[in-house]
């Protein structure tokens, strides 16, 4: 960085990561400096040649009303005052230095996107995994393989949030049901020939203590051709559990009602079957050579909302477990990590050092910088929080060496990475929206995923004609 002390040049900020927070970030940053009459230059990287993070490789496909959130991340972006660099990653392609040299400020939105630790005898046998690398399949990230072995009838998926909702569904749901999403045809392929007969979603609390949202959960009551079954032994009436209850929120209350609501509904007999089991502690994963069942302690309410161990063992024969016990950040070059948390330490965003104190012009937001829990809205106010750090800290008499627009993406030119733009992502949208038209096996289809990166970027650099 070199002191000028001529006229105010405009900010330039990188920011890396194109989820909700980066693009929100941006666009939050882009109106600030805008509405107080100054100039802002933001660059958005992404080490995926497309933008969205999880909301294009996270968010369930039939979930297209979270999905549509795309829309108004679109019109951010397309404003034309937030430049999108994609296929580039923070720590391979591009250090810090790099960034400094050309940015008066960096803003990590990097989100999370591995499975956290489930630390129990047997997690690691074949036919054990983790949710996040599932979703990344069945949302055809390009870095995930491209087949999943589905072999199993009787599968446990051990967590009680949104993630542990979103997995049993997708495993549980008739593929039919899922074919005018945007799932690739490989995907598809895979789900039509799972012989699964049995999910089974289960819990270490009680039924008014799950990280579920109503929406969700009542979603499972309408799945075509799935009955969904609940078990009264797992419904106490216990004092705690009562005072609970009454001390809730609404939509534990909603929720509560809608399990009730299941324990008195008779299965219809339907082909595939998904059970929700609370007071469930996983205890190990057993089988010689690969999953052949769990163990549980069934656990029991206690006065401080809790749970505790009751020694009843019980055991399930399974033939595949999925843990969706969280989400976990991973560390990035260079930059500041707090691996108990598994973010980016930071004081309101502003990042900092082992010691509390600041790193100029380093700035955290979303998953990465309070960890991966919330909602896609939730990195809003995030993002606000953080951008207004930024303001407060930024000095433009302080230059960054190359602060010319064109100067990093002659870098990259020279580092021969092939970057993808925003002009690219808007062809790569229209081919897979073209894909979905040309997919007569149903009449809506939005799109059809493109999936391998290099193909990706071919249609989105122009490179080739790829036939899909
Ligand atoms: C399975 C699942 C389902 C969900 N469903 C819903 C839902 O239905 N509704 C809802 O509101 N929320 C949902 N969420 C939560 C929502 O996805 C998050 O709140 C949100 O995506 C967090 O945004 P983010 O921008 O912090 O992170 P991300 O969305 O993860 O974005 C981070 C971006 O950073 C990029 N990146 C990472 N490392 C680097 C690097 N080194 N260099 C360059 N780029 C990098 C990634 O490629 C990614 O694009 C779901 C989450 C999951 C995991």
């Amino acid at each position: 960085m070199t002191r000028t002390p001529t006229a105010p040049q405009p900010l330039r900020v990188a920011i890396i990561g194109a989820g909700p927070a980066g693009i929100y970030a941006g666009n939050i940053l882009t109106r600030a400096v805008q509405d107080a009459g100054g100039e802002v230059g933001i660059d958005l990287f992404d080490s995926l040649p497309a933008p969205y993070g999880l909301i294009r490789y996270g968010v369930a496909p039939d979930h297209p009303r979270i999905k549509g959130i795309v829309n108004s991340l679109h019109e951010m972006l397309d404003a034309g005052t937030i430049r999108f660099i994609g296929n580039v990653a923070y720590g391979t392609d591009l250090d810090l230095a790099d960034l400094r040299a050309h940015y008066h400020a960096l803003i990590f939105a990097t989100g999370a996107i591995r499975d956290a630790v489930l630390g129990i005898p047997g997690i690691d046998l074949p036919g054990s995994y983790g949710a996040a690398d599932f979703v990344s399949w069945f949302d055809g990230h390009p870095d995930a393989p491209r087949d999943w072995p589905l072999d199993a009838t009787d599968i446990a998926v051990i967590g009680n949030g949104n993630v542990a909702l979103d997995v049993a569904r997708m495993l549980a749901k008739h593929p039919v049901d899922l074919l005018p999403t945007d799932i690739p045809a490989t995907v598809h392929a895979g789900l039509a020939g799972s012989p699964v007969t049995d999910v089974h979603v289960f819990g270490r609390r009680g039924p008014a203590q799950v990280k579920f949202t109503p929406i969700e959960l009542r979603e499972l009551g309408d799945i075509p051709n799935v009955d969904v079954l609940v078990y009264q032994e797992d419904f106490p009436r216990d004092e705690h559990s009562e005072q609970r209850l009454a001390a809730s929120n609404n939509q534990v209350k909603v929720m509560t009602r809608t399990l009730n609501g299941w324990l008195s509904r008779e299965p219809t007999g339907a082909p595939r079957r998904l059970h929700l089991h609370f007071l469930h502690s996983p205890v190990e994963v057993y089988g010689a050579g690969r999953v052949e069942g769990m163990r549980f302690e069934r656990t029991e309410p206690t006065a401080d909302g809790g749970v505790r161990g009751t020694g009843e063992i019980i055991d399930y024969p399974l033939q595949a477990v999925y843990r969706a016990v969280g989400y976990r950040g991973s560390a990035l070059a260079q930059v500041p990590f707090d691996k108990a948390r598994g973010v980016i330490p930071n004081d309101g965003g502003r990042v900092v050092d082992g010691q509390g104190t600041p790193l100029p012009g380093l700035y955290a937001t979303g998953w990465i910088k309070r960890g991966p829990v919330g909602l896609i809205g939730h990195t809003k106010s995030d993002a606000l929080e953080t951008v207004t750090k930024l303001l407060e800290d930024h000095d433009l008499t302080v230059q960054p060496g190359r602060p010319a627009e064109d100067a990093i993406l002659a870098l990259l030119d020279e580092r021969g990475i092939r970057f993808t733009t925003w002009s690219g992502w808007l062809a790569l949208d229209a081919h897979e929206r073209s894909l979905g038209q040309a997919d007569l096996s149903t009449v809506t289809r939005e799109r059809v995923k493109v999936v391998p990166r290099d193909e990706q970027v071919g249609i989105a650099r122009s490179e080739s004609l790829v036939v899909s």
